[in-house]
């Protein structure tokens, strides 16, 4: 096995610039603003484009704007990593930064060593992962493939739609409007395998001690909206008791305790769920009719709302579950004199296994370059999943694997996210001697 080493010096150089692109109120403290098709996404990018250029490797855009660096020559099967570099409002310079950079990185080190490849690399810098500007999650990686809901087009945000958006930074909306992808069939089959590294977003790597997390899987995610219906009435004249109040507030209550006892339940009989209610009657809710405005302290609540995610790696599961948690929910409603509506607005079915044979071969890889390692699922979806439900031609799906690197106490999308230059070199090193194997077969 030949080994590649990353340095910390490589990565920090990348890091001194991107870190002037995209800070909140010019300050990296404040956390970083680049959102999906926005001008500091495609300043970011540029700067990959430019050092790669300088470095001898070849760039070119697709259609939808995802850049697309790789090794000079021409090969008939390549050997792929990428991730994203936008982030959310106030978030670190790491979730798919991290990625990109290492990848960079990885290319740079690849090249410079002067091996002979049997295959080619790429470095794909997927535009737009998070969904918190447009309300759509990997919104280049699945325009790409042809995967993306033209409807997301419409979605708005800094009072733009974002096929202004992506019109405004030089890509093309009417693929997306046409339902056809960006990557024809052709390139799509000569992608012999894909590898993403991405910061944890989770405490397991730091709480063990590892270098790097092996991830086995990725969850996927089903959201719905839980909209119920009480009635408005007098707070003090009113007495207690579901047969004189059907307050909505106090049935939301009862339903969340209820679906946290019936997730654990779930997952002590080995599932491996998790469900949150982030959002609880908000002020605005997307096509919603629910009075929430008119709640009030002396009134009972005759109006609440509240978002339902669950995620598991397995659809399966997650279908099971819902059904019995949607059950408990309207049981539950009925029980305290409220009516329920349930809408589920996204369903994004996770990826019970990432490919085997990469992860035996990450494995490898980690004991040669004196890694420490652990396996583990990826609770966050990311682009990778995207690849690894693509179908080629021969009917096998894209080999995808992914590599995670510790972050400070866990954190993500926030301004205090951080993993070191260390911590991002070893997992470059990795990624490197990874695709070399992969691409000297
Ligand atoms: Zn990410």
């Amino acid at each position: 096995m030949k080994l590649i080493s990353v340095d910390t010096e490589a990565i920090e150089q990348h890091y001194a610039v991107l870190n002037r692109i995209g800070p909140v109120d010019g300050d990296p403290d404040n956390g970083f603003l680049r959102a999906p098709y926005s001008a500091a996404e495609t300043a970011a990018i540029s700067y990959i484009q430019q050092v790669a250029r300088a470095a001898g490797l070849n760039c070119r855009f697709d259609a939808v704007g995802n850049l697309i660096v790789a090794t000079p020559g021409s090969f008939s099967a390549w050997v792929e990593t990428g991730s994203h570099i936008d982030t959310v409002p106030g978030g670190g310079n790491f979730d798919g930064t991290a990625g990109v950079v290492a990848g960079l990185a990885a290319l740079l080190a690849i090249h410079s060593s002067g091996t002979v490849l049997q295959r080619g690399l790429r470095l794909r810098i997927w535009r737009g992962e998070e969904s918190a500007c447009f309300g759509v999650t990997s919104i280049g990686s699945r325009a790409a493939f042809g995967r993306l809901d033209a409807s997301a087009l419409m979605h708005n945000y800094a009072g733009r739609s974002l096929a202004e958006a992506m019109l405004e930074q030089g890509a093309d909306p009417e693929l997306i409007r046409a339902g056809r992808p960006a990557i024809d069939k052709h390139e799509r089959d000569s992608i012999a395998a894909f590898l993403e590294l991405h910061i944890e977003q989770g405490k397991v790597l730091e709480a063990c001690g590892k270098d790097i997390g092996i991830v086995t899987a990725i969850r996927g995610s089903k959201r719905s909206w839980v909209n119920l219906h009480g009635t408005f009435d007098h707070s003090g004249a009113t007495p207690m008791g579901p047969e004189f109040r059907q307050d909505a507030n106090l049935t939301m209550a009862y339903i969340m305790v209820r679906l946290d006892q019936l997730l654990r339940q779930a997952n002590s009989e080995g599932a491996d769920l998790v469900q949150t209610a982030g959002l609880v009657n908000p002020p605005q809710q997307p096509g919603s009719s629910l009075p929430l405005g008119e709640n009030a302290i002396t009134k009972i609540s005759g109006a609440a709302c509240f978002s339902y995610e669950v995620r598991g790696c397995d659809a399966e599961s997650v279908e099971s579950y819902c059904d019995r948690a949607f059950a408990l929910i309207r049981e539950t409603a009925e029980e305290f004199g409220t009516t329920v509506a349930i809408e589920t607005f996204s369903d994004q079915a996770g990826i019970p296994n990432l490919n085997p044979e990469l992860q035996k071969l990450m494995t490898e890889s980690c004991m040669a370059l004196d890694l420490s390692y652990t396996s583990l699922p990826s609770g966050a979806w990311h682009d990778a999943g995207t690849l690894a439900q693509q179908v080629r031609g021969d009917g096998t799906t894209i080999p995808v694997g992914m590599i995670f690197i510790p972050c400070y106490n866990g954190i993500s999308h926030s301004p205090d996210e951080r993993s070191t230059p260390l911590q991002i070199a070893r997992g470059a090193s990795l990624l490197a001697t990874t695709m070399i194997e992969l691409a000297s077969i």
